[in-house]
Formats: C-alpha cells, structure tokens, sequence
C-alpha cells in the first residue's frame, strides 16, 4: 500500500546517512520490542548543598542496557522514544522505579525526574505521577519533576495547567537546562518554579569566561530574589565549587563528587553521609 517504494526513486542519501537510517531504525524497533523493566535502568545523581555539603537527594537518569548495543546514551534515546511516542511508556515506568527506590532512602531526601514535553501532550501524565506517588508510597513534597521550557512553549496554557495541578498535589517543579532556552525569563512570571537548574554549558566555562560567571551569578541573583532555589549541573573542578560557593549557590550536582550511579550504589553514598545506622 506504501505509495514510495525504493524502485525508481532518486537516491539522495550518502551511504553513512543510509546507515544511520536503519541504525535508528533498528533501535526504534528494539525499543517497541523491549521489556522496560528488563532491558532499562534508572541510575541516579547526587545532588548536594553548595554550602553545607550535605546530601540532598538524587537525579533519576534513564539508562538502556541494549541486549546487543550495550549502553545506549539517553542524548541518543530519548529523541527516538519521543518521536516515536515510546517515552510514554519509558516515562511512567521510570516515575514508578525513581519513586520506589526515593522510597527506600532516609527521610528527607529527594529525587528528581526528568518529564519529556511529549508527556505533557500525550495525557496521563497527572495520573502516572499520582500512581508512582501512591505505589511507591513516597511522599509528594519528596519528588521533584524536571521539566524545560520547551514543556512552556508548546500548548502553554494546558501544560501550565498542569504544571499548577502538580505543584498543588504538593510535587516539585525545576526548570531544568535554565538559560540555554529563548525567553526563560518569561517563563519565570507565568509560573512559581522551586527550582532552576543552571546548565553545565554556563558551569563548565565558569572559571575562564567572564562572561559565563555573570550568567551563573544573575541566575543565581534571580532564583534569591525570586525565591527559587538554584543547583548547578555538571560541576567537575575544585575551582568551579569554590565560585559556586562564593556566588551563593544553593545545590550542585557533577563528576567532581558522582557521576550517575546504579540503584545499587545509592547506599553507599547514602551511607557516607548518615552513617551507619
Ligand atoms: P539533564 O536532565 O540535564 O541531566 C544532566 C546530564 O548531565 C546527565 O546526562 C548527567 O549524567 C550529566 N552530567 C552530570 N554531571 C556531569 C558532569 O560533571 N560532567 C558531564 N560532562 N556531564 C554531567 P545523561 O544521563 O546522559 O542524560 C542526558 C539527558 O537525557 C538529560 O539531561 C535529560 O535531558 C535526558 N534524560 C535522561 N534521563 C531521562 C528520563 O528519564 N526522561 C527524560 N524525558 N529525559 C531524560
Ligand atoms: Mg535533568
Ligand atoms: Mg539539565
Ligand atoms: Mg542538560
């Protein structure tokens, strides 16, 4: 029934393109075909006070452990699982595992995860994030979803709406990848973040561009004078955390304490900071 067939089409494509073609072909079709629970992982970040250098809680990064492929970058996954509608799927299935492991550390502790536009759009999202909270039995003031402004740009008013319905159920909301967007600052008026989140792209060049340390520092000013905390992604240098403390900023995550870590190894660093118990 296709109207295209191969047959007397002119062939454009560069054989490397035709490659990465059925390349993503081929993931796009192992992801439909995967068990989630047995092929995907949820690895998860520290995220620590600049000042106090105490744990606060942990980012939820998806991971997929590709049976043939190995691990599969999110940067290179995810944009198939939204274009392909999979990251409904993916989505829900990572709120419920982020909330059950979040459910099994101390008290007050936090996980963050991150929430595609896509979601937004498909409906349900409410309902999944209600029935990860209710599973997991984790309390809604200890979940914090990441959303970026492209969740805003698109159909605003009913994402704002629910943006609204979640905060009210008592859920977290950072604006993840803040400054790296086209009006961020508009966003800031329509809608109470509790968080921003500076992008590492302003973090990595803090020390040697002055032009990103005032980036970091007017963000951070704005989150103090707006009310809004502010953690800073991708922290990798001594010197980085140094400025990130003499600007006040509130929490960081980055390699120079953890990359993302296996739900396995979630104890072990929780486990440096309380204690044994
Ligand atoms: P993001 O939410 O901004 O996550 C931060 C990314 O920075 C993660 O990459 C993390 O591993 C990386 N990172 C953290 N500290 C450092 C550092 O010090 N240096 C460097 N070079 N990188 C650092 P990751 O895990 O590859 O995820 C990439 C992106 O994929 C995420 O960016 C997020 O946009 C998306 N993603 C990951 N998991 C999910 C998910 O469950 N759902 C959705 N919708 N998106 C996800
Ligand atoms: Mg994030
Ligand atoms: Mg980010
Ligand atoms: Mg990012």
């Amino acid at each position: 029934r296709a109207k295209s067939s191969s047959k007397g089409v002119v062939r454009f494509f560069e054989p490397e393109m035709d490659v990465q073609v059925s390349n993503r072909r081929s993931l796009e079709m192992d992801m439909r075909n995967a068990d989630v629970a047995s092929q995907f992982e949820a690895h998860f970040q520290p995220i620590l006070s600049v000042q106090s250098g105490k744990l606060c809680g942990f980012e939820a990064l998806m991971r997929w452990r590709h049976p043939t492929r190995g691990m599969v970058s999110p940067a290179e996954f995810i944009p198939i699982a939204e274009e392909t509608g999979q990251i409904d799927r993916l989505g829900r299935w990572m709120l419920r595992e982020a909330c059950v492991q979040a459910a099994s550390w101390p008290d007050p502790l936090m996980v963050a995860v991150n929430v595609s536009p896509v979601q937004f759009r498909s409906g349900g999202l409410f309902e999944a994030i209600e029935d990860a909270l209710r599973l997991s039995g984790l309390a809604p003031s200890r979940l914090e979803v990441e959303i970026t402004e492209s969740v805003l740009l698109a159909d605003s008013a009913a994402n704002l709406g629910l943006l609204r319905q979640l905060r009210d159920h008592g859920v977290r909301i950072a604006l993840d990848d803040f400054g790296t967007g086209y009006s961020s600052l508009h966003y800031l008026k329509q809608f109470p973040f509790n968080r921003l989140k500076i992008d590492r792209s302003f973090v990595r060049e803090i020390d040697n561009s002055p032009e990103s340390l005032a980036i970091v520092r007017a963000i951070i000013g704005l989150g103090a004078s707006l009310g809004i905390d502010t953690t800073a992604e991708g922290v990798e240098t001594t010197t980085q955390l140094e400025r990130l403390r003499a600007e006040q900023c509130g929490e960081l995550q980055g390699f120079l304490f953890s990359p993302p870590v296996a739900p396995g190894n979630v104890a072990d660093i929780i486990g440096e900071f309380f204690g044994e118990r």
